[in-house]
């Protein structure tokens, strides 16, 4: 039994972000357990603290260590485990050990008794059939919703009614009164969807898919524990795959999280799993309160609950017998947190299941570069679903040639091919989509005659527009190195004037449609149609009830969604995210196109793909049309290997952020010059004692501008740093650390 406890006090406090030392009184000997919150005298105060670890070494002079006054009466004894997981994620991510705290363990927050309604059914099956047919026949879609629901599910809480299903009060109201349903309150937290008697229900595995579930189950009974990255192709029944793993690990008396991309996280999904598991699964997502947030955390510790499905942050969940995560999608960009601790959501849950002896399942359709590399190399083991399940063929895709339609007159930003093929899924009452691949395109300039980009010279990315004050013509820009050139007239390659930004969004997109389609019904997903919380769910279930012909969006539409009457997918402008300048661009282009193709030829009939494009020979195209991924890969990775970026070599991302950009930059600066003088220091030693340097040399690059340089006037310059062993890195961010807490020229710089 340890004598001292080391305790961060006050999460909150970025200023105390080290450990304090207390003595543990003999009568708490017994009770306390790494990770339970205390009350600690705190110069004149006292406070609450968290117990991060437990000793017999005193840190400093027996006699002035002060003792624990207590333990806090509603103490959360979170898991050590999780502790030491924050620990891991202060020392890889470089965040404060106050916010890696927060990030994995819930505050305690009253969830004041809030009053959860749920909607019960009040007829029998064969009469809510009866009542079912008749509001098909008058087209009452939302009355449809509904009701086919709870005859599903008998009873459902209301929040997940207007929520997920997209039915209003006025509808549920509407059927009270008519005696079909009845609204039930109650004071307490529930299950989103309760009362659920697991049924168990399930679809018996293709071949293929039980020779993967074999595969990993053979592991699993043996007790080895592994990462598996799953590279199945669109519709190849994945989310079934992980549904029987989980079924599995139940068995054992194991717990299971499932991350999903909050997107991707519909009604059709969610019910998915609870079809299958009844009340057994919890759903977390980010509409939830810190109170409900907390209220899930607490039934999933106590045991209420086996499985935990949710975004990023249900990593976290505290199981105490965890045995599976699953992170669906690996490949999505939001399992990385924009936030502190800049967490990636792959990775920690790796350490998180190595802490405990848990298995992961990565999976995706189109792998991220990084994890594939794992694979190859043999840290994950490679699991393959090729086929769609019952045999449906992958969509034939086309790629239409912009230039060419320039050429021949066409000004229009749908191509000849994709006006006629519009005009027959029209004719055929099938459904379309038109996917504009908009993200993060601001700045980006091309040439619409030949197709040619503005790149950096060192960097191989794009360059980037900024309009400033003393450019007001603009200038272009590398966010990597800072290089700069002025804006050009006329194109470089070509010549011609046809040189500019990109600027038609989902709007007019819309408009165009729907002038050469007049008869067309049209629906639209953007920032704009999905900003209340509702609109989102409801755009989906409109297209998915066949409300609508064509609908039109940015990469919201591309995720993961299952519209059996697609049978065309349009993208309209394949390459703008091949224009971001990042590294990941053309990783991000093949993605977006693959994943988009897959929402074509879902049910009976088969699907057909346009990819309208300025560069149809690139090869995130080609490979995207050719459904190829190790082509992609091959091609990816002789570009990664060639500019030094990851996975070949690791890469570390520092930003500067200050009111003054002088200070930003100067910051920048600093630490640039500091990482130079650390690499002498080393160099010199190294030599001294015979041993070769190359390995631990690193490459800093910038400081320069990130994408977006400027948030609530904060100013932000960002260096990049390059190495090749990841461990040098380790070593250098936590010396910068502390170069930057000792150094007052950081005084007003965030980092
Ligand atoms: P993915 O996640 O790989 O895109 P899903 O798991 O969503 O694929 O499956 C696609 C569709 O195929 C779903 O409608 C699912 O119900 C169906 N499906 C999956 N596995 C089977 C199976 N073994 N038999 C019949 N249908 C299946
Ligand atoms: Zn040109
Ligand atoms: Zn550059």
């Amino acid at each position: 039994m340890a004598e001292y406890a080391n305790i961060i006090v006050d999460i909150f406090n970025e200023k105390l972000d080290k450990t304090f030392q207390y003595r543990i009184p003999e009568a708490m000997k017994e009770k306390l357990t790494l990770g339970m919150q205390v009350y600690v005298p705190f110069g004149k105060r006292n406070i609450k603290g968290y117990v991060v670890e437990l000793t017999d070494e005193p840190e400093f002079e027996v006699a002035k260590i002060k003792e624990i006054i207590g333990i806090v009466t509603d103490s959360v004894p979170i898991e050590s485990q999780l502790i030491a997981l924050a620990g891991w994620m202060k020392k890889n991510y470089g965040a404060t050990m106050n916010h890696a705290l927060k990030t994995v363990i819930p505050i305690k927050k009253k969830s004041n008794a809030v009053e959860h309604k749920s909607v019960r059914l009040k007829l029998t099956e064969i009469e809510a059939k009866s009542e079912l047919a008749e509001f098909e026949r008058k087209h009452q879609k939302a009355r449809v919703r509904l009701l086919s629901a709870l005859i599903e599910n008998p009873q459902m809480d209301q929040s997940m009614i207007t929520q997920k299903l997209n039915v209003s009060g006025t509808v549920i109201r509407a059927l009270e009164t008519m005696g079909i349903v009845e609204v039930v309150s109650e004071r307490s937290y529930r299950n989103p969807v309760s009362h659920l008697d697991s049924k168990g229900y399930h679809l018996t595995l293709n071949e293929e898919q039980q020779s993967v579930v074999d595969a990993i189950e053979r592991d699993l009974d043996q007790k080895i524990a592994k990462t598996y990255l799953i590279k199945g192709v669109t519709g190849s029944g994945k989310t079934e795959v992980y549904m029987e793993l989980i079924a599995h690990m139940l068995a054992q008396g194991k717990q299971a999280i499932v991350l999903i991309p909050e997107i991707a996280l519909t009604f059709q999904t969610v019910m998915r799993f609870y079809n299958r598991f009844g009340d057994r699964v919890s759903i977390m997502n980010s509409r939830l309160s810190p109170g409900e947030r907390f209220d899930q955390f607490e039934r999933a510790k106590n045991g209420d609950v086996d499985i935990m499905i949710g975004p990023r942050s249900a990593l976290f969940t505290p199981f105490s017998k965890l045995g599976l995560i699953i992170i669906d999608e690996e490949h999505e960009s939001s399992y990385k947190s924009e936030t502190l601790p800049r967490y990636h959501a792959r990775e920690t849950a790796i350490e998180r299941a190595r802490m405990c002896g848990a298995s992961v399942v990565l999976g995706s359709a189109t792998p991220s570069v990084e994890s594939y590399y794992k694979a190859k190399t043999g840290e994950y083991e490679l699991l393959e679903l090729k086929h769609r399940v019952a045999e449906k063929p992958l969509p034939k895709v086309e790629v239409v040639d912009l230039r060419e339609e320039l050429k021949a007159g066409n000004r229009s930003i749908l191509s000849v091919r994709l006006q006629e093929l519009m005009e027959d899924r029209l004719k055929k009452g099938q459904q379309m989509m038109l996917f504009i691949n908009r993200r993060g395109v601001a700045g980006f300039v091309s040439c619409r005659a030949c197709g040619h980009v503005l790149k950096c010279p060192h960097c191989d990315v794009s360059l980037s527009q900024h309009v400033t004050r003393q450019h007001p013509e603009g200038k272009m820009v590398c966010h990597y190195c800072g290089y700069e050139i002025p804006m050009p007239k006329t194109c470089p390659a070509c010549g011609s004037r046809y040189i500019s930004g990109f600027k038609a969004g989902t709007q007019k997109i819309e408009m165009i449609v729907k002038e050469r389609f007049p008869q067309a019904r049209v629906l639209r997903m953007d920032m704009d149609t999905t900003r209340n919380k509702e609109g989102y769910e409801q755009i989906l279930s409109a297209f998915a009830n066949q409300e609508a012909d064509i609908l039109i969006g940015t990469q919201m539409i591309v995720k993961g969604h299952d519209f059996p009457n697609v049978t065309l997918v349009g993208v309209l402008a394949a390459d703008l995210s091949l224009y971001v300048s990042d590294y990941h661009a053309a990783e991000r282009t093949f993605q977006l196109l693959t994943q988009a193709a897959g929402r074509a030829g879902r049910g009976s009939e088969p699907g057909e793909v346009v990819i309208q494009t300025y560069q149809p020979d690139h090869y995130s195209v080609q490979a995207a049309k050719e459904q190829d991924y190790e082509a992609f890969y091959e091609q990816e990775m002789e570009y990664r290997r060639m500019l030094l970026y990851p996975p070949v070599w690791n890469m570390l991302v520092i930003l500067c952020a200050s009111k003054q950009e002088q200070t930003a930059y100067d910051s920048a600066k600093l630490l640039v010059q500091e990482i130079d003088t650390w690499q002498e220091n080393i160099k010199a030693a190294m030599e001294r004692v015979g041993e070769d340097f190359k390995k631990k040399r690193v490459f800093p690059v910038g400081p320069a501008d990130p994408a977006v340089a400027k948030v609530n006037d904060i100013y932000k310059k960002v260096i990049y740093i390059k190495t090749k062993d990841y461990q040098t890195l380790v070593e250098l961010k936590d010396r910068l650390e502390h170069y930057m807490r000792d150094n007052r020229a950081f005084k007003d710089t965030v980092v």
